[in-house]
């Protein structure tokens, strides 16, 4: 069947013509799961993504009523409104302040493709739940076939966001588990894909492969250092996306506008991460985690510890491994290292904390105050106290244990750029 020429005008309006990509922003968390200030100050957050120069904004259709106005505009954002609604970030899989004791899992639709054309939207979203392998799963590939024909009908795009979050999904199994949710949504009718990254090129390359439909990657959860959700897209662009869809990486960022601007940047005028954060040239390596690859065993920890200080427990480890809690599903075990993101070296009033020309970071305890600054500026809470003086990560002198012992690859050594200097400072 070919696409209906409704569909293919409002598909046009949300990818660029120019390079057929988007980036676009998920605003649509209020009603679902947290009451955060990027819920409570939606207004103000909307318009600063805009002026961001965003190419969408996904938002329920209260804000739809409410502040659609923002996005009628000649150049402004394609709208996309939620035409669903389900309890889960309730259970705690989010970080939700508002934790209701929810017994079941439910998904609803809550908006038909008409109500959305009504109020000027460009597409609908919908989850589509994987990994259950019961009646749920089938109920609900029932309903989002149900949205697919409505939105056949009426010429309104159709995005698919799977949402891998079943007990038959493992830390070790996501990756697999999202690609075939990306193929398994297109056929339903997709016209684009919101999905998670799968943690590597390789993996979402498959994925974008299988689907044959523009994919737009999702942020996930807020990244305390901007650099990591730039990262995360320029590599889904290395995979072959269409875009992005950061939700709480842009709405809770300093300076959502910003934000938005560097990943544009990023998405449609070629820039490199460098060239957006004003680095300049590689002058060593530093840590990279791929939580895809993990699978909670710890070695690295071990290794650490064995590598420094003999004779004491995990606790001293310059790394940890975070592991999901019951009713955690949707996250995979998540190696924690310093990524010589340098906040700590930047705290440091007396300079005794720096990162030297080789890349790491080295502490000069004639100059440390012992005031504890570096330890309350590191975003990953990875600098500890011994003998009153902080313990940094020293990449093992250039030859990082952790690297060596973890045989699946969820620790990697990746390309470390000096900053000249910073532009977010979150
Ligand atoms: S504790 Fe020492 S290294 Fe850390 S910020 Fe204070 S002076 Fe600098």
């Amino acid at each position: 069947m070919t696409r209906a020429p409704g569909k293919t005008a409002r598909l046009n309006r949300l990818f660029n013509p120019k390079d057929g990509r988007a980036v676009c922003v998920a605003a649509d968390h209020g009603w679902m799961s947290d009451v955060t200030p990027n819920v409570m100050e939606l207004r103000r957050i909307l318009e600063l993504v805009v002026r961001g120069g965003a190419d969408g904004i996904l938002i329920s259709f209260g804000t739809a009523v409410r502040h659609g106005h923002l996005l009628r505009g000649k150049d402004s954002p394609a709208m996309l409104i939620r035409a669903d609604w389900m309890n889960m970030p309730r259970l705690g899989a989010s970080n939700v302040s508002n934790v209701l004791p929810v017994v079941n899992f439910k998904k609803m639709a809550t908006s038909r493709a008409r109500d959305a054309l009504h109020m000027g939207a460009s597409a609908i979203t919908i989850y589509y739940f994987i990994g259950y392998g019961d009646e749920f799963e089938a109920l609900n590939i029932e309903q989002a076939a149900d949205f697919a024909k409505e939105c056949r009908k009426v010429g309104l795009p159709l995005i698919i966001e799977p949402m891998a979050v079943g007990g038959m999904v493992t830390g070790v199994n996501i990756a697999e588990i999202l690609i075939a949710s990306g193929r398994i949504a297109a056929e339903i009718g997709a016209d684009a894909l919101k999905i998670p990254y799968t943690g590597d090129v390789k993996t979402f390359k498959e994925l974008v492969d299988q689907a044959g439909v523009p994919v737009l990657v999702l942020g996930g959860a807020k990244s305390d250092v901007p650099r990591d959700a730039l990262e995360l897209v320029d590599e889904a662009l290395r995979a072959g996306a269409s875009g992005t869809v950061f939700g709480r990486n842009v709405t809770k960022a300093k300076d959502p506008q910003k934000m938005v601007a560097d990943i544009c940047a990023l998405v449609h005028g070629g820039k490199t991460i460098a060239e957006i954060l004003g680095e300049h040239r590689a002058v060593g390596q530093r840590l990279k985690p791929v939580p895809a690859q993990c699978i909670g065993c710890q070695l690295c920890e071990v290794a650490c510890v064995r590598a420094h200080t003999p004779g004491y427990g995990q606790t001293r480890a310059r790394l940890r491994v975070e592991t999901p809690s019951l009713g955690e599903e949707l996250k995979p075990h998540r190696p924690v290292v310093c990524t010589l993101c340098g906040q700590c070296a930047d705290a440091c009033a007396t300079g005794a904390l720096t990162i030297a020309p080789e890349a790491r970071l080295v502490l000069q305890r004639s100059l440390c105050s012992q005031c504890g600054a570096c330890v309350d500026a590191c975003p990953f809470h990875l600098i500890f106290v011994e003998d009153g003086y902080p313990v940094v990560c020293d990449l093992c002198d250039g030859d990082p244990e952790c690297v060596k012992w973890c045989k699946r690859g969820a620790i990697v050594l990746t390309e470390w750029k000096r900053r000249v200097r910073h532009v977010h400072a979150e």
